[in-house]
């Protein structure tokens, strides 16, 4: 089977997981332990050596755990990965792997709001600055660059601003600057888009979104191409010997999975953000039907699109489907088998006409999160963006009257009903 280059359908559903050898059990178990029993002393001392691979407490590592962490690796197209508490705990894992006190990274400005006050507000907290650039030229990163930068970030398709990023141009430029390229690739998922084929080094995801896809779990994850050259001589951490753990050099040791091993050891290990098992457990239920989810989300949001486009009550819709959008190329580039389940509009009527709106949906829930298989809708000026001054919010691609949907999987006819019938209270 090692020859056969397994198309994404197929990973989606076996990559990392084969029937249970004791038990025969066909679905993934679910291994529910804090702990694992170590074989002899020898065995034990060995493994906190990290001279055999094995588990010894779920903070660190889980056999559950690990299987959403291969699946996550392989959808990526990447080497390895590494599972966290949530979206915003993959952020923090990857950017404190390799920056510290005195370091810089250079940053999208059009972010999910939590990671956008990360990097704003509570890194700097930590003696680490971020410049936050508009991504709409790839330049605007090589200008905002330092000596002490050690990460470019951005969103691949942006949450809420529903941007996308030349991704190729922008991991160009890190690669110049011998930096990596950190991606959020949330929006998108695996199925749309896959960023380290296209110059990106580091992948995260909230997988609390649309790989879970069911509102139902929280979990992030951090997934590396295996290519970046840490060895650059901008990384001592990951060549020298780490303090935090026998003196190992992640590098020379691990190779091409050394920042996931590290994430592992020196950041999950010591500060703890790590997925519960039953948290992974239903992250790869979600990933089994992730690539006819993502298909349906497509067309019903190119549909909501057209009935929106044509509708007296609205202002402008942004979806990067839609031909006349300004990242519909790029988008065709980067997620050429569809547009994505997010498209934001402006009602006319401004803030008050919104409210109005968000209030008269019948089924269409009213809430903060996207990648449901539910239809969702939120208002970011006044929720997840609400601590930035409104000049930021223009800057993040979040204007006040701006609306923003993430439309399920519930019959089209019936999705564009509950629209038009709360747009005509509106
Ligand atoms: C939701 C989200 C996050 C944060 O993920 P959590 O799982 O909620 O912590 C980060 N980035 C993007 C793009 C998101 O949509």
């Amino acid at each position: 089977m090692a020859d056969r280059e397994f198309g994404f359908e197929t990973l989606a559903l076996h990559a990392g997981q084969i029937p249970d050898r004791e038990t025969g059990s066909r679905a993934a178990p679910l291994y529910q332990t804090t702990s694992f029993v170590f074989d002899s002393a020898d065995h034990a001392a060995s493994l906190f050596n990290l001279q055999t691979f094995g588990n010894v407490y779920t903070r660190l590592s889980n056999p559950t755990t690990a299987m959403f962490e291969e699946r996550m690796a392989a959808l990526e197209g990447g080497r390895a990965a590494v599972a966290t508490a949530s979206g915003q705990a993959a952020e923090m894992v990857a950017l404190l792997n390799i920056c510290q006190a005195g370091d810089h990274v250079v940053s999208s400005s059009k972010l999910y709001g939590g990671t956008h006050t990360m990097l704003a507000v509570n890194f700097p907290k930590l003696g680490i600055e971020a410049t936050l650039v508009d991504p709409d030229d790839p330049e605007n990163f090589r200008r905002a660059l330092r000596p002490n930068t050690k990460a470019v970030f951005s969103e691949t398709l942006g949450n809420p601003a529903i941007n996308m990023v030349d991704i190729a141009a922008v991991g160009a430029i890190a690669r110049e600057a011998g930096v990596p390229f950190i991606v959020d690739n949330t929006a998108a998922s695996p199925y749309l888009c896959q960023p380290l084929r296209h110059g990106a080094d580091v992948v995260v995801h909230s997988a609390t979104k649309f790989i879970g896809g069911h509102g139902t779990s929280m979990g992030g994850v951090v997934v590396e191409s295996g290519t970046f050259p840490w060895d650059n001589g901008k990384f001592p951490s990951m060549t020298e010997p780490s303090a935090g753990y026998h003196g190992v050099r992640f590098f020379e040791t691990f190779g091409d999975f050394a920042f996931t091993m590290k994430a592992r050891m020196e950041v999950l290990r010591v500060f703890g953000p790590s997925i519960a098992p039953f948290n992974a457990w239903l992250l790869l239920q979600g990933l089994e039907t992730l690539p006819v989810r993502m298909e349906r989300h497509c067309a019903n949001t190119l549909g909501v699109a057209r009935f929106l486009v044509d509708h007296p009550k609205v202002a402008w819709v942004n979806y990067p489907g839609l031909a006349d959008n300004r990242y519909h190329a790029l988008t065709r580039r980067y997620m050429p088998r569809g547009a994505g389940a997010l498209l934001s509009f402006g009602i006319r009527g401004g803030y008050a006409a919104g409210v109005r709106f968000i209030e008269g949906l019948q089924f269409v829930s009213h809430l903060a999160n996207i990648g449901d298989a539910k239809s969702l809708v939120i208002h970011p000026a006044s929720t997840t963006h609400r601590q930035l001054s409104e000049a930021d919010q223009v800057k993040a691609g979040v204007p006040p009257d701006m609306v923003r949907l993430s439309i399920g999987l519930e019959t089209l006819d019936d999705i564009l009903w509950d629209l038009d019938q709360a747009l005509s209270r509106a």
